[in-house]
């Protein structure tokens, strides 16, 4: 007797830690990371003018909308937007990858579209909805696996929702 009711307590206290954990997390910046400067200057891989066009829609829109930082085109910057068929994750649309395991920040970054998915090839929307998903990344937002309005939202329509809403703003802004 004594015996069941501390593993039910134990369990209980195991879901409430699973509760927390989960709830604390889906709110906070990414990894921890943070762009190290304000301005983060990106520069296009040599992928079909498709994939170009989408990152470049999907950054143009971001930079037009944040205050605090900011994204910006510069040929040679060392933060890569690409494109690569990667089969071993089959179920990423896109992927940002930090250059610097140890670093607290984001940059500098390689990040692609994942070409292994047919909507990555076939939709534009999916393409730039992905891109503005990454970009948010590199921005030090997190995924938010709720039902929020954000592009952060990995269970968003991505025919849709394809730039930054005004929540993802004001959480960048608010770093
Ligand atoms: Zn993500």
């Amino acid at each position: 007797m004594t015996n069941n009711f501390n593993k039910m307590r134990f369990f209980f206290f195991l879901a409430m830690l699973v509760v927390l954990i989960n709830t604390t997390s889906v709110d906070a910046y990414y990894t921890g990371r943070k762009p190290e400067n304000g301005i983060i200057y990106v520069e296009l891989g040599s992928v079909d003018q498709k994939y170009r066009n989408s990152w470049t829609s999907a950054f143009v829109n971001w930079s037009e909308r944040n205050s605090y930082r900011s994204i910006r085109y510069r040929s040679g910057s060392s933060n890569l937007m690409t494109a690569q068929y990667d089969s071993s994750r089959p179920n990423a649309y896109g992927r940002i990858v930090y250059n610097n395991s140890s670093s607290k920040y984001t940059t500098p970054f390689r990040t692609y579209l994942n070409t292994y998915r047919s909507q990555i090839v076939n939709n534009s929307n999916v393409r730039i909805s992905t891109a503005s998903h990454e970009i948010g990344h590199a921005l030090g937002l997190a995924d938010l696996e709720d039902s929020s309005h954000s592009i952060m939202n990995t269970k968003r329509d991505r025919t849709t929702l394809i730039y930054a809403t005004s929540r993802d703003i004001s959480r960048v802004n608010a770093q």
